[in-house]
């Protein structure tokens, strides 16, 4: 008799695994092959995490650090935590108010279980950062889509919003700097949603993951900014996986009201009880360090992204908001969808476009549509200068071979 086919979750069924990262496998899958891949896909500095953090890291290790820490992580490096988003910003939190997660993408999972469930809607701006919807399905919640529109640059319009608002509306994710658009949201859109949410008693979450990496010297509008109450249903969500180049590492940060943060932390000490040690050791390294790592990397993104900028734009068809900060470019493609390839297929959409650029360019890329915006493709630009220049030739060759 054959074994039973054990069933899933239905939760599971329901989700798709991180396309992002799926991508990213597929890439280097076909590297290790001997295929002369260029991977635009993945959104990873292409840095080294820097020395001092490293040994940090190698330090806590030959100090036999490595037992369990506390469930909310290491007490200096959430001090550690409330001292930048003081120095950086003014705003007063304590330790106890701090989570530190494995990863941003955790925190954001602790979050959705703490505050969200069946029947709750969480309000979420596309193109969106792929893991959204799904951590906010995972907690049983829905995600409703807000669309953003490129000719506004990718703010939102309070208008808009207002139109996906119901009485079952719990919570709102803001990405500024956003992933996968670069672009950064407005003062205007901010205040109007500020306001909804203090009368309507929302959760807003505020990834800022992509805060060292900007573009210009304008200090960026934040929802905390707008009104110093919103503090009391507000989270915060960082990490040093950008910042510091050290995706690897995973470690990542909250802040927050202190009773959401303690149902965060009774969820970890229930899944991952923390994050690594050793990892922690090193996140504690890199945020009481020296910072002008973060600063050197925003230097060495300029010419990078003025040079796909400006050959992505030179060709016909293309239009790109120009990112405000983040190390990704969201061109629209979508004057491509409906022509042929050379052999006959088809570009129907961004999936199909993105599968016609690794097939035929060899070029890793993200569709729109991963991001809830088909007529767009991802590129990330945490590349060097001789892949960029690369890659940005196999691209118009392969698209002036669209007919
Ligand atoms: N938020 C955004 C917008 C991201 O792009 C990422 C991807 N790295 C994360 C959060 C989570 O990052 P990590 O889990 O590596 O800290
Ligand atoms: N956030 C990065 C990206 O969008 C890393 C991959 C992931 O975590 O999804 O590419």
């Amino acid at each position: 008799m054959d074994a039973p086919i054990i069933e899933l979750a239905a939760r599971v069924k329901d989700i798709k695994a991180s396309p992002t990262l799926a991508v990213d496998a597929k890439a280097k899958a076909l590297k290790a092959e001997g295929a002369d891949v260029l991977n635009f896909s993945v959104g990873e500095p292409d840095f080294d995490t820097p020395p001092h953090v490293c040994e940090a890291g190698k330090a806590a290790i030959d100090e036999r650090f490595t037992r369990y820490t506390p469930v909310p992580g290491i007490l200096p490096l959430r001090e550690a935590v409330c001292s930048r988003l003081s120095a950086d910003h003014g705003w007063h939190y304590q330790p106890d108010q701090v989570q530190v997660s494995c990863g941003g993408k955790h925190g954001l999972y602790n979050m959705a279980q703490a505050l969200f469930g069946p029947g709750d809607e969480v309000l979420i701006p596309a193109p969106y950062w792929v893991s959204y919807p799904p951590i906010i399905q995972l907690a049983g919640a829905t995600p409703v889509i807000v669309p953003l529109d490129e000719e506004s640059d990718f703010d939102l319009d309070p208008a808009v919003l207002h139109q996906y608002v119901s009485p079952r509306t719990r919570g709102i994710i803001l990405n500024s700097p956003s992933n996968p658009t670069g672009s950064v949201l407005s003062a205007r859109a901010l205040e109007a949603i500020g306001k909804m949410a203090l009368e309507r008693g929302w959760a807003v979450i505020t990834d800022d993951i992509y805060d060292t990496i900007v573009y210009g010297s304008d200090k960026l509008p934040h929802i905390l900014d707008v009104d110093p109450r919103l503090s009391e249903q507000t989270l915060i969500l960082n990490g040093v996986s950008k910042s510091f180049a050290m995706t690897g590492w995973r470690i990542g940060y909250t802040a927050g009201p202190k009773h959401i943060i303690a149902a965060m932390n009774k969820i970890q000490s229930q899944s991952t009880s923390n994050p690594s040690s050793v990892a922690q050791r090193a996140a504690l390294a890199a945020l009481t360090g020296p910072q002008d790592f973060p600063v050197a990397m925003r230097d060495a993104f300029v010419p990078r992204l003025a040079f796909i900028m400006e050959a992505l734009t030179a060709m016909e068809g293309i239009s790109c908001v120009r990112p405000r900060g983040s190390f990704y470019v969201f061109p629209n493609m979508s004057w491509c969808y409906g022509r042929k390839a050379k052999d006959g297929q088809v570009i129907a959409d961004s999936v199909s476009l993105a599968d016609y650029l690794l097939e035929k360019a060899l070029l890793a890329t993200v569709p729109g549509a991963a991001f809830g915006a088909d007529s767009f493709i991802r590129f990330s630009f945490a590349t060097s200068m001789e892949v960029l220049e690369e890659g940005m030739k196999r691209l118009a060759v392969a698209l002036g071979e669209l007919h």
